[in-house]
């Protein structure tokens, strides 16, 4: 049976329904947690988060993959209420969004034991919660080039895909040639591999796309929503159609298959405001009727938001 690690254990691929293949119900860089300025209580996180789940359920989606990283406030047995609450099935990760942001205590691990926890984590649980992660988390710093703790973080985790099947997700995809050769290096085949930001308005121009999925690998355009056009938008915004021609440019070279679509919100952001009037339902509200504006039809939005990412996402045994 075809099958996907949710909080609430595992369930067939074919039960994920619309999923949002890169979100966050709550995303902070480690560290927000000890400034009191930012503190939230539960209740206050619940107020935020449950209302955007339950809408998106109500909107027909099945399945939010929350790529919040170990040390960015990742929080298993909140995803599991949220997830029982809401009927909304949660995917959780391991790993690091990139090697800035993993601690010092992972920052000095070595591969070995990186990979053991990854594994770990996948395969027996998330410390005593019972859920097991479903996808990993890599990324590549701030700065633009990958470092050495990113490369070894990246080794890492193409050894515990290799060991257990679940897929890779990547923060970024900018420098991604010494991406491409550890991956290369450990085994790892590169549709096991969504390279992530390939649309934002920072990194688009840096991002060799069409090169990556020449490749095999799978193309997140997955920050839908982060728009100029927004009240106060984020330095990494970018003009709505700008990155809806890039999109159809990229489907229409022949990379269907290839392509996952995202909205990369915070449900509840920690230690920083978040940007308002974005949410996961951008991609029932705006991005599907800007796709059927553009003519796609139903079977290619399905594909987009179903069948890709259940391929993606279902564990290689
Ligand atoms: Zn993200």
């Amino acid at each position: 049976m075809s099958r996907v690690n949710t909080v609430l254990g595992p369930i067939p691929a074919e039960e994920l329904g619309v999923v949002a293949v890169h979100e966050h119900i709550g995303y902070g860089m480690p560290g927000s947690e000890l400034d009191t300025k930012w503190w939230k209580t539960p209740e206050q996180r619940y107020e935020e988060t449950v209302p955007k789940l339950r809408k998106f359920r109500e909107y027909g989606g099945g399945t939010f993959v929350d790529v919040t990283g170990i040390c960015n406030g990742r929080d298993i047995d909140y995803y599991k209420s949220l997830s029982a609450k809401t009927g909304v099935h949660i995917v959780a990760c391991t790993g690091f969004v990139g090697g800035d942001t993993a601690l010092p205590f992972f920052e000095r691990a070595g591969v070995d034991y990186l990979t053991r926890q990854f594994v770990h984590e996948i395969t027996v649980g998330i410390g005593d919660t019972g859920s097991k992660a479903g996808v990993i988390k890599v990324g590549v710093s701030r700065g633009g080039r990958m470092t050495e703790l990113d490369k070894r973080i990246y080794r890492a985790a193409a050894r515990a895909a290799v060991t257990t099947g679940v897929p890779i997700l990547t923060h970024l995809a900018i420098d991604p040639e010494p991406a491409v050769a550890v991956f290369e290096e450990e085994g790892l085949p590169l549709d096991r591999v969504l390279f992530g930001h390939a649309d934002d308005g920072v990194n688009a121009d840096s991002t060799p796309a069409a090169w990556l999925a020449g490749l095999g690998g799978r193309i997140g355009f997955d920050t839908f929503g982060y728009e100029t056009e927004l009240e106060d938008p984020p330095f990494w915004a970018r003009p709505r159609q700008e990155r809806l021609d890039h999109f159809l440019d990229f489907v229409g070279k022949g990379f269907l298959d290839k392509a996952l679509v995202s909205a990369d919100a915070n449900c509840s952001p920690l230690g920083w405001p978040g940007v308002k009037g974005h949410t996961v339902n951008y991609l029932f509200e705006d991005l599907i009727p800007d796709l059927r504006g553009a003519g796609l039809d139903e079977p290619t939005i399905r594909k987009l938001l179903e069948d890709n990412p259940a391929d993606f996402l279902t564990i290689r045994d």
